[in-house]
């Protein structure tokens, strides 16, 4: 983004934390990467074109870059990819773009930019990045949510007591390293051999309809993956009209991040068409139809992702929400975090919604803030933006769900653990009598905590 305009403003308003100043979104120019000197804006605009010139591995990634990036960075990678990676590397064209945009040509200085920009720390995790000491916390897990143990069937989570998640595939047009459902998600990687959805998706998309059905205290779906930009159009909008045939289902929300790392796929006119057809069906039944999408920093935020958001909502989608991920190096500050929900909100349609912190899969240690952390950042954005669009920070408690930062029972910050309660029960503890008396921990980062309570850690397995 760049700056509209020097604002002019009273000495004492410069002195705030925080400064707000209007920016332009832009896209930045690909052409500066040889090997897209000579793609043309009409095939930049190609969903197609998009997803076939994705970068996949170090190959593609040199050929991409000619010398622009020094050897040291493709062995980072490729170090990465073998000790650590738990999803494998899956990037449109569209977020290489937003990478180090103003780098120039000299490769010392690209190379400086690449290690140090926020979209390539979280889309393309080299091995430098992790933590050193304690890249894995002992009480990390591949399904750390589990939200498998609590399908009802393969691929509907039932976790809270009104909603439900339904995965609808299990492949994304991008893949993130901190990526929550690494456990199903995505290619296996040198680390990490992931689950396989069994049933065939019309099968699954059934059982998902027929409990749905079955269950009229249900009244809000998540409609999700993976990625709902990997569906099939026909097949996605055939279920999505089958939802809205089921008189108690009255939230439905598409989760895709894609609409900003492909936003392309969002703006193809088969699509759009297909998603005016189920706005208007979800407008005449009064089902809130929603798009919730997934993005971390400001610079994501391009002139083709605000049109693929106000696309969507001209043809009737209620609102497009963003739910990012806070993760250090990334958007940890609260400068970070305000310039990206301004740019959502004031230029793109996007509400800011949520941020989450980062779960607890493994190898995420470098990623993840402790709990005080997020409260002072949830803290330090009060204030700036609109009320209903100042995002709250959650942390997704294992087997509670989501909490606001603030609302812990108890914390031991020596030793970096808090405790949750929760005021409903998760589908595997209805018959629990305990559930709701229960005290749920999680857990900071090690590295974050006092040196007594590094040492106490030290005295602990690790898993
Ligand atoms: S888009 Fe979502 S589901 Fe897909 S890799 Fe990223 S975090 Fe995971």
């Amino acid at each position: 983004m760049t700056a509209i305009q020097e604002p002019v403003t009273p000495a004492a308003a410069q002195d705030q934390p925080y400064r707000y100043a209007r920016a332009e979104l832009v896209e930045p120019d690909w052409r500066r990467f040889p090997g897209w000197q000579h793609v043309t804006d009409a095939e930049w605009r190609d969903a197609q074109w998009q997803r076939v010139h994705c970068i996949r591995n170090v190959k593609q990634l040199r050929a991409l870059m000619g010398d622009l990036l020094e050897d040291r960075f493709y062995e980072d990678l490729l170090a990465d990819q073998r000790e650590m990676a738990t999803m494998s590397m899956l990037l449109p064209p569209q977020m290489i773009n937003t990478m180090a945009p103003t780098a120039g040509t000299d490769p010392a200085k690209v190379t400086e930019a690449f290690y140090a920009d926020p979209i390539r720390r979280y889309m393309m995790p080299v091995r430098s990045d992790r933590d050193p000491v304690w890249p894995n916390h002992p009480h990390s897990e591949r399904d750390s949510l589990h939200e498998a143990e609590m399908w009802v069937v393969e691929g509907l989570t039932h976790r809270y007591p009104t909603k439900v998640l339904a995965e609808m595939i299990s492949t994304c047009p991008q893949y993130c390293g901190h990526c929550t459902r690494m456990d199903l998600v995505g290619n296996s990687t040198e680390q990490v051999e992931k689950h396989k959805l069994a049933l065939k998706p019309v099968d699954r998309q059934d059982a998902m309809i027929d409990y749905l059905k079955r269950t009229p205290g249900v009244r809000d779906v998540v409609v999700s993956g993976g990625d709902v930009a990997n569906v099939p159009w026909p097949q996605l909008e055939s279920f999505l009209m089958r939802l809205m045939d089921i008189e108690t289902v009255r939230d439905v929300r598409l989760a895709t991040k894609a609409l900003a790392a492909l936003p392309q796929h969002w703006i193809q006119p088969k699509v759009v068409e297909g998603l005016e057809r189920v706005a208007v069906t979800a407008q005449r039944r009064g089902v809130n139809l929603a798009i919730h999408t997934h993005v971390n920093h400001a610079q994501s935020v391009t002139p083709l992702v605000a049109e693929a958001a106000r696309t969507a909502l001209e043809v009737g989608v209620r609102d497009v929400r963003n739910q990012g991920v806070l993760m250090r190096g990334v958007n940890a500050t609260s400068a970070a975090l305000l310039d990206l929900c301004f740019a959502l909100q004031g230029e793109a349609n996007i509400l800011p919604y949520y941020f989450y912190m980062c779960d607890m899969i493994p190898n995420a240690e470098h990623w993840r803030v402790s709990v005080h952390e997020a409260q002072e950042l949830q803290h330090a954005i009060m204030g700036y933006l609109p009320g209903y669009a100042t995002p709250r920070i959650v942390c997704d408690v294992p087997y509670v769900g989501k909490r606001w930062v603030h609302q812990l029972a108890e914390y031991d910050r020596e030793k970096g653990i808090s405790y949750w309660t929760k005021n409903y029960r998760t589908g595997i503890e209805l018959d629990d009598p305990e559930a709701l008396n229960r005290r749920y921990p999680y857990y900071d980062p090690i590295s974050t905590l006092p040196e007594a309570g590094q040492a106490w850690w030290n005295t602990q397995p690790r898993s």
